[in-house]
């Protein structure tokens, strides 16, 4: 791969300073990256693709964006399809983490530089570098706000909570849960949190794909299994997709009327439906985190892999991916609700006022 990058950086010095442009790599000459990305079906995905894109783009590159529509297969056969193309490096968000040892195989012998975005791949040597998000941090932002809005820290309780987590497959998905667990289980062991249906472990808990309504059917089965004339006062969701699809069992169960208040709901990624929930008072807190940051690392990690200088990381830990420590560059989440999500949202431009009517 070292050799490929020096060979293709020496060819292009040689175009660029015959052009008379900058050092780096020249518009159109800077190879094609392939960037796999999970869904279209949630706009936090659509919106890391349009932005990795436009990013590569004013950098030169060619790209190939593709989307594998949360169907494992599909995206081995994507990115099995890149690789013969010989794109010059991989940008991969992972649908099922452990799919991808074969295909990545075939990147590796084929020299292709591959990127792990947002969700680690595990299991595999042949993956060189990790951009995502402080995804612990996510965890513990969830739990802090159901902590401060049932005012547990003064002793206040004993209240019902509810616990989901994302899907088993994403890695991620038990760094959200520990991040928030680690902050709600004093809790839990002394009793001011009570998790009336038991299901605290990962197995009763996960959604497989992130899907909205296959949480909202667990959590209509949770109300009317284990919630006679108790109420839920908070539930944990790892993401937005997922809070819409509790809110919609909560008011189909007569939660949101008068005398009878929706709980404290948690979320992830901003998505425009939860914001606008947030502001009318439903959803309580999302985590925002700033995906055009994320793919701006993305490509700039990969601009830096191509011209075989060491990308920028910040992470002392490198996350372990069960074959190696990937060296990781992470960003951090805020969290976001009725109290400050315009000068997070609108400030940083994300949406415009327009967006949240
Ligand atoms: C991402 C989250 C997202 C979830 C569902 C996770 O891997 O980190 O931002 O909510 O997938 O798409």
């Amino acid at each position: 791969a070292v050799l490929a990058a020096l060979a293709g950086a020496t060819s292009l010095a040689l175009t660029v300073s015959a052009c008379g442009g900058e050092e780096g790599v020249a518009a159109d000459e800077g190879g094609t990256i392939g960037i796999a990305m999970p869904t279209r079906a949630s706009e936090r995905w659509l919106t890391d693709g349009k932005s990795v894109v436009e990013d590569l783009k004013t950098k030169g590159y060619k790209t190939e964006l593709v989307y594998g529509d949360d169907d494992p297969k599909k995206q081995v056969a994507q990115i099995e399809k890149l690789v013969e193309q010989r794109v010059d490096a991989l940008i991969v968000a992972a649908i099922d983490n452990k799919a991808l040892n074969g295909v990545l195989r075939k990147a590796s012998a084929a020299d292709i530089p591959v990127i792990s975005y947002d969700r680690l791949i595990l299991g595999t040597k042949d993956v060189d570098y990790y951009v995502s998000f402080d995804n612990e941090q996510v965890g513990r932002l969830q739990a802090r706000h159901i902590i401060d809005k049932l005012g547990l820290e003064d002793g206040k309780g004993p209240f019902n909570i509810e616990l989901f987590a994302g899907s088993p497959d994403d890695n991620n998905t038990k760094f959200f849960f520990d991040g928030a667990m680690h902050l709600l289980q004093p809790y839990l062991d002394n009793k001011q949190l009570v998790v009336r249906s038991g299901e605290t472990e990962m197995d009763q808990i996960t959604t497989l794909r992130w899907d909205g309504p296959t949480a909202q059917k667990r959590m209509a089965k949770v109300l009317a299994e284990s919630y006679g004339s108790e109420k839920v006062d908070a539930v944990l969701s790892p993401y937005d997709g997922i809070s819409i699809g509790v809110l919609n069992a909560l008011k189909a169960d007569g939660y949101g009327t008068a005398g009878n208040p929706l709980p404290v709901i948690t979320g992830q990624d901003a998505e425009l439906a939860s914001v606008k929930s947030i502001i009318a008072g439903e959803q309580s807190q999302t985590v925002y985190k700033d995906l055009r940051q994320l793919a701006e690392r993305a490509a700039t990690m990969a601009d830096d892999i191509l011209n075989d200088e060491t990308p920028e990381l910040n992470n002392r830990r490198a996350y372990k991916n069960g074959v190696k420590a990937v060296p990781a560059y992470l960003l951090q989440p805020i969290s976001v609700d009725k109290s400050n999500y315009e000068y997070i949202l609108l400030g940083s431009d994300y949406y415009t006022a327009e967006d949240l009517k």
